[in-house]
């Protein structure tokens, strides 16, 4: 089964075609698209629909199409070869991304596609029970004949911590170091759950830039933000604007610690080369699951929507990695599951641990030039690496700039 060129186009806007969905409002999912883009109607679901005004100003509005989560949509397409109209369905599944986030499965003469955008699949949270009964309902009468992955986490350096345990990490941080100023690094959505948590644990307000304030309030959150620096030490900044330059520079006035919550991996580049080091850069994701368990949330995924075939969104990345290579046994294609090198550097009660170290400035601006005294710090099972991070290039973050790894 495949599609006609030219009828629908996900998370894509510059080329021509009938129909266009849009997963969330994530800059690397709306290329192309801007406040005077009209090439046709838009599909994407209603917190997006109530977004992305905000973020495209003078979008024009008729042109929005709200698909509702779990319910089949109809709309209507023209056979570029033939002429005829094809009746086409659609279904928005929650991704559990960010706010308004959805996943898109597709029903027609064409066969049945589903496209993940970004997607989290945590097994057992609450939420994602809810999705998989329902995705479960839809599936019971459908054949997915292709399922079109974001696959920026096939890599096998990437692991997904919950997003609890995440949280504790960052709050554990924050709540160790009371001297320190913190920038967390976020995108325009997203991150919210994590903000409100360490808003509530540490009971401190969160320090956001003004446009990221109108979209919290928009989102709901009235009392945990504020654009007030004076208020807090916890700033959470744009992503596109945090670099380990910015973070030297925060720092030779206060000790910073910078924080990147992602799911991709590790950031640590606090040292020019000379032993001076002004920046602190900390990207964090626990490892929840042991190793030969990696890839679990996309694997549990694929056994439950049971394609036929599996295809690789993010083809344009250097991390590409094909997802039948990693789960073309879920879909019929034999092939042995890669081993991945896992660094474990130690073994204490049990319990697997990655030691990771990072460093502090001086406390004071004149400090910030000493050569500074490397401070180890021991996080129970964080992963370290440094791993190429095209994604988060594509969305013109300057952070990373090492190699993938495996
Ligand atoms: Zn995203």
């Amino acid at each position: 089964m495949s599609m006609e060129k030219g009828l629908i186009s996900v998370d894509r806007f510059t080329e021509s075609s009938q129909a266009y969905f849009l997963t969330h409002l994530h800059t690397d999912h709306t290329q192309g698209l801007t406040s005077k883009w009209g090439k046709g109607p838009l599909f994407c679901s209603k917190l997006t629909a109530k977004l992305l005004p905000f973020k495209f100003p003078d979008f024009n509005l008729s042109l929005l199409r709200v698909v509702d989560l779990h319910i089949w949509h109809s709309f209507s397409l023209i056979s570029p070869t033939t002429g005829s109209q094809i009746t086409a369905h659609v279904m928005a599944v929650d991704a559990h991304h960010c706010p308004g986030g959805v996943m898109f499965l597709f029903r027609g003469e064409f066969g049945c596609l589903m496209y993940t955008g970004d997607f989290r699949w945590e097994v057992d949270s609450e939420r994602a029970k809810d999705a998989r009964n329902k995705l479960l309902n839809v599936l019971k009468n459908e054949t997915v004949d292709v399922l079109y992955l974001d696959n920026t986490y096939c890599n096998p350096s990437y692991d997904f911590p919950t997003r609890e345990v995440a949280a504790q990490q960052v709050v554990d941080i924050i709540a160790s170091h009371p001297e320190h100023d913190i920038v967390i690094g976020i995108d325009t959505l997203g991150k919210e759950e994590l903000l409100i948590h360490i808003s509530h644990l540490l009971n401190i307000k969160i320090w956001v830039w003004p446009e990221r304030l109108q979209t919290m309030h928009l989102l709901g959150f009235h009392d945990t933000f504020t654009t007030k620096t004076s208020l807090t030490r916890v700033r959470a900044v744009p992503r596109y604007s945090f670099s380990v330059e910015t973070l030297e520079g925060l720092n030779t006035m206060r000790p910073t610690i910078g924080i990147m919550p992602s799911g991709l991996p590790w950031v640590l580049k606090p040292v020019k080369g000379d032993g001076n080091l002004f920046g602190s850069l900390l990207t964090s994701r626990y490892k929840k699951r042991q190793p030969s368990d990696k890839l679990d949330e996309i694997q549990e995924f694929i056994e439950l929507v049971q394609p036929t075939n599996v295809k690789g969104i993010v083809s344009s990345s250097s991390c590409y990695v094909d997802p039948l290579y990693y789960f073309g046994r879920l879909c019929g294609v034999n092939q042995p599951p890669k081993r991945f090198v896992y660094k474990n550097e130690g073994k204490r009660r049990g319990k697997k641990e990655v030691v990771v170290s990072y460093f502090e400035s001086g406390s004071s601006p004149k400090a910030g030039r000493k050569k500074s005294r490397p401070v180890r710090v021991d996080y129970k099972r964080v992963n370290v690496s440094r791993a190429s991070a095209s994604r988060r290039v594509r969305r013109g973050a300057k952070i990373v700039e090492s190699d993938c790894s495996d």
